[in-house]
């Protein structure tokens, strides 16, 4: 054993001497040994000496052993051995000494040395077993409350302290606001640069929060990149403004991770104490609310909680439940608009087009929700059922009226779609198995989502490598550069509605107009005229050299019925 430091507690300085001599002597341990002769000395000196153990009698002037254990608790001294010496037949009070956290007793009469050194081992190491304990349990308190990368709390063990807080805020009438915070993009920074750079970057967002927070708010991480702040004593809560603006500006500066420099953001939504709610549940749920309006609103931004943002999200969950229960309850159904040569005004294809029919709000456009549906992950089986209706659809009118040999269907995609990584497999397959040739299938992406995504562009080449035909929905509206485009993989163009409207009235779109038609040309890709509603329009377009067009001019979108009739009345025009 190392050098081991007693402390001996005793008025009388025979019995002092007694027992320094046989801790002393002893070949079990060595020994650095203080005496003091009163409680209250050794009370004083506890403080700043760590003691391995006290060696104590139990009657002391002004204090008895008891009461001397209860003191030393109080200065928070808990982790040292403790031997009460008491007369003999006062078993009794040892006993009861034991439970007030004495670690052993020796009867002082008779005092047998081996004995009493033995006791001392002993004791000692009960004591550390005791401390292990002890360590192990708060550890595990740790684990169960605070969250292990950041050091904050965790989801349990904030509500736990936000109810304490909260009470206390209803009886001395504080402010209080709880700030819920989500970081931007933290999900491409793990598919990037690996977990363990996610982790350090996370650890670096609670460092940069402690930095603006104050030591009592309380802090806690609550799911992978989500945390939650209850700023505590707010003068108003326009105070928490203050804080949700510092930890934006903060979180949006550069993070050097080893040696990546990575941006993120945080979006914060605000619920305060007494203005949003009155329990707990009620509060967390309205910041919740804040901060979906803050990153519907393009993320990095703050947003207070108001009963106007409670209506609107609820109504948008109502919606994305019932669009849950689309699929299923056989809501959806498909348009068709015919699409045409212009010069000819022959028919070459058709738009399939999405209609929704809820079951109270009637017929939903898909501009509604669409953005819904992709935003909750629904427009994977939503895109799914549209695709493979739409193409089963097409192959039943091919087959029945041969006319269809020599159409395309156009069949419009979400970006979400495009990065499902099964969609390629799924649509190859679902083409094989009907028996259609993938060059008849058009394939429509946005030129926002392009643009919105670089990644889409691997999906596009291996799309052409199998013959499927890929156009550019609104373009015009994106904001691809004309050398981007020249390398995507692309068959045609469609010129955005809004362009072909203001043909009659707007300059600017009539240069837009003859702007992408020139491009198409240029770049050998089909240029589609989309919106065509009126004559002028569809002149301009045809002496401007686009090739093809949809529009109200020469058809709405089609029910399948309406459809069915229109191809097999249709006759060329000319
Ligand atoms: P889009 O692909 O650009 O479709 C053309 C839109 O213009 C359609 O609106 C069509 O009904 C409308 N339209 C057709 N002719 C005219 C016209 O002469 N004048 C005017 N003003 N509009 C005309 P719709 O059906 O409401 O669809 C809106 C958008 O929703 C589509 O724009 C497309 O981006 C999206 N969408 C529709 N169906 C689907 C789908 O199945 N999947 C995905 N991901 N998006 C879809
Ligand atoms: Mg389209
Ligand atoms: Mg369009």
């Amino acid at each position: 054993m190392n050098l081991l430091n007693f402390l001996i507690i005793d008025d009388d300085v025979v019995d002092r001497v007694h027992y320094r001599r046989i801790i002393s002597q002893t070949q079990q341990f060595s020994a650095k040994i203080t005496e003091v002769d009163s409680a209250e000395q050794a009370l004083t000196l506890c403080p700043q000496e760590k003691f391995d153990c006290i060696i104590l009698d139990y009657h002391l002037p002004g204090m008895n052993g008891i009461e001397f254990v209860r003191e030393l608790k109080k200065i928070g001294n808990n982790n040292v051995s403790l031997i009460m010496l008491t007369g003999q037949g006062n078993e009794n009070i040892a006993v009861n000494a034991m439970k007030e956290g004495i670690t052993d007793y020796v009867i002082k009469n008779d005092l047998d040395p081996d004995y009493f050194v033995d006791t001392i081992i002993k004791s000692m190491q009960k004591k550390l077993q005791e401390n292990k304990l002890q360590e192990q349990e708060e550890q595990l308190k740790h684990f169960a409350y605070f969250d292990n990368l950041t050091g904050f709390m965790n989801r349990y063990a904030f509500e736990e302290a936000a109810l304490r807080t909260l009470s206390e805020a209803k009886r001395f009438h504080n402010v209080i606001g709880f700030l819920y915070i989500d970081l931007d993009h933290f999900k491409n920074v793990n598919d990037i640069f690996g977990h363990a750079v996610g982790d350090a970057l996370l650890e670096e967002v609670a460092n940069r929060l402690r930095k603006i927070l104050r030591e009592e708010d309380l802090k806690a991480r609550i799911g992978g990149d989500e945390f939650i702040i209850l700023l505590t004593r707010l003068k108003t809560i326009d105070d928490a403004a203050i804080v949700a603006n510092k930890i934006v500006e903060q979180i949006a500066l550069p993070f050097q991770i080893a040696s990546h420099v990575i941006f993120v953001g945080a979006s914060v939504g605000i619920a305060g104490y007494p203005e949003s709610g009155g329990s707990l549940v009620e509060l967390l749920k309205n910041a919740d609310v804040a901060l979906y309006r803050a990153k519907d609103l393009g993320r990095g931004v703050f947003t207070f909680f108001s009963e106007d943002l409670r209506l609107v999200h609820e109504k948008r969950l109502n919606f994305e439940q019932a669009l849950h229960r689309a699929i299923a309850n056989e809501e959806f159904f498909l348009v068709y608009q015919p699409q045409f040569e212009l010069a000819t005004r022959k028919i070459i294809g058709m738009e399939a087009l999405l209609r929704w029919h809820h079951p109270e709000l009637g017929l939903v456009s898909p501009d509604q929700f669409i953005p819904i549906a992709e935003e909750s992950g629904l427009i994977i089986p939503i895109g799914r059922w549209v695709l493979e209706t739409a193409c089963k659809q097409f192959k039943k009118w091919s087959q029945e009226i041969s006319m269809m040999l020599q159409l395309n269907i156009a069949i419009n995609l979400s970006p979400k779609e495009l990065s499902n990584p099964l969609f390629l497999v799924s649509i190859q397959k679902l083409l094989i198995e009907i028996d259609l040739p993938p060059e008849r299938v058009s394939l429509e992406i946005t030129e926002s989502a392009l643009v919105q995504n670089i990644q889409n562009e691997g999906i596009l080449t291996k799309l052409r490598a199998i013959r499927l035909q890929l156009s550019i929905d609104d373009f015009g509206k994106g904001s691809s550069s004309l050398s981007r485009l020249k390398k995507l993989p692309i068959n045609s163009l469609k010129i955005d509605a809004s362009f072909v409207e203001g043909l009659e009235a707007e300059k600017a779109d009539v240069a837009i107009v003859k702007y992408i038609i020139n491009i198409g040309k240029e770049l050998d890709l089909t240029v589609v005229a989309e919106g065509i509603e009126t004559e002028t329009q569809l002149k301009f377009l045809i002496e401007h050299g686009c090739v093809a067009g949809q529009g109200f001019y020469f058809s709405y979108p089609l029910t399948e019925k309406e459809m069915t009739e229109f191809l097999i009345n249709y006759v060329p025009s000319i």
